[in-house]
């Protein structure tokens, strides 16, 4: 038998797992092994609203696929020896290895900012988005919340907080001259005309030097605020960090063509981790890990390995609270009601066919 171990559930791995569970050249001799800490797939894309409290817990998980061939372990990764070709878990016995996938996501990237890994709140992992919740839901009427970072999940967050809580002060600190100013400047003022309109202070041209309990620093400026959420930087998983490969100026692990370490044939990482020609995102974790599972295919079939096609991606969708939403489609940009519509189909098709 050969052993294919896939650590993490997320959505690199779920689309790995699927195409080759369903494929009728997957060998007989092929045994898989998924291993996650959370004993469920999670829709991180959701996690702003689970923050926010306007979806439930059960809204964001996905049950694991059962299948005879496929063995489910939770647990946590601590290490990945590449030399011994094993995982190592804590508190756990390690597990061997013939073919590895890594889809362990990303951490939050907090830019050596004195007090921002110790005094912000995370929408990362569920457990620190779960914590967020919490937090952000028992704050009293009229408390501030600073969300650092107005990219696509801050952007969502502040909005969503905007529609669950009323009350909250929300002070959105945004790099940029005018929010999302990567895309259209049709879309841009629509989304910092949204939170104008609805109330939300967008913090432009802003730098926060500093975090410490109750405050953050705005340049010198210091801006008393009862949450601090951070939402400004994201860096592949410690585990990925620790390996000693090449990686990106992101600190993502740059592959050969077919996916995996240059120096390791049986090594493949799938999403945030590895280093794409496009900013991470589930889309493009999907779209790789088609080319993952079509590749171990073919070398498990012996067959010529397939050639990799450029991936293209179909564009993004963000929300703004539940009725408004922005996105683009190719070159085209959407904003209103429309491309929140779609967002919402999008998950619904994701949820219900993965
Ligand atoms: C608020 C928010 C909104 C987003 N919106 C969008 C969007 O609209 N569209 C889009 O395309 N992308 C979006 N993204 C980005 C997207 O969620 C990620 O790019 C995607 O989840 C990456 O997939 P992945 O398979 O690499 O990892 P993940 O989906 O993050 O999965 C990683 C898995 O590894 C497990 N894991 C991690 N470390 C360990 C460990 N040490 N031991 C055991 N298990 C471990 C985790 O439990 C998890 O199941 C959003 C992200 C956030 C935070």
């Amino acid at each position: 038998m050969k052993h294919l171990v896939l650590l993490g559930g997320g959505y690199g791995n779920m689309r790995v797992l699927k195409r080759l569970l369903n494929s009728s050249d997957l060998p007989e001799n092929i045994q898989l092994t998924l291993i996650d800490r959370v004993p469920y797939h999670c829709l991180k894309t959701e996690y702003y609203a689970l923050a926010a409290g306007t979806i439930s817990d059960h809204h964001v998980r996905v049950t694991f696929p059962d299948h005879p061939r496929l063995n489910i372990k939770y647990g946590e990764v601590t290490a990945i020896d590449v030399k011994e070709k094993k995982v190592l878990l804590k508190d756990q016995d390690a597990v061997a290895y013939d073919d590895l996938v890594i889809g362990l996501g990303c951490e939050d990237k907090y830019h050596n900012i004195p007090g921002a890994d110790q005094f912000t709140l995370s929408i990362q992992t569920i457990d620190k988005s779960r914590q967020t919740y919490q937090i952000l839901n028992n704050l009293h009427a009229n408390a501030v919340v600073a969300v650092v970072g107005a990219g696509l999940s801050g952007v969502e967050l502040a909005s969503e907080l905007r529609e669950s809580r009323p009350d909250l002060a929300i002070k959105l600190f945004d790099r940029g001259d005018m929010i999302l100013s990567a895309y259209k400047k049709r879309l841009s003022n629509y989304v910092q005309n949204w939170f104008v309109e609805h109330g939300v202070e967008v913090i432009n041209n802003s730098n926060v030097t500093k975090v410490e309990e109750g405050a953050l620093y705005n340049h010198d400026e210091k801006v008393e605020c009862d949450a601090i959420v951070w939402t400004a930087g994201i860096q592949p998983s410690r585990i990925v960090r620790d390996l000693d490969v090449e990686k990106d100026s992101q600190g993502r692990v740059v592959l050969a063509e077919h996916h995996h370490l240059p120096t390791e044939e049986n090594v493949y990482v799938v999403g945030d981790c590895a280093s794409l020609p496009y900013a991470p995102s589930a889309q493009l974790a999907e779209e790789q890990a088609e080319q993952i599972a079509q590749v171990l295919l073919a070398r498990w079939n012996e067959q010529p390995l397939p050639e990799m096609n450029e991936i293209k991606l179909k564009g993004v969708m963000g929300s703004l609270g539940k009725k408004s939403g922005f996105g683009t489609m190719g070159s085209t940009a959407l904003i209103g009601r429309v491309p929140r519509l779609l967002k919402s189909g999008i998950l619904w098709l994701y949820k219900y066919q993965v």
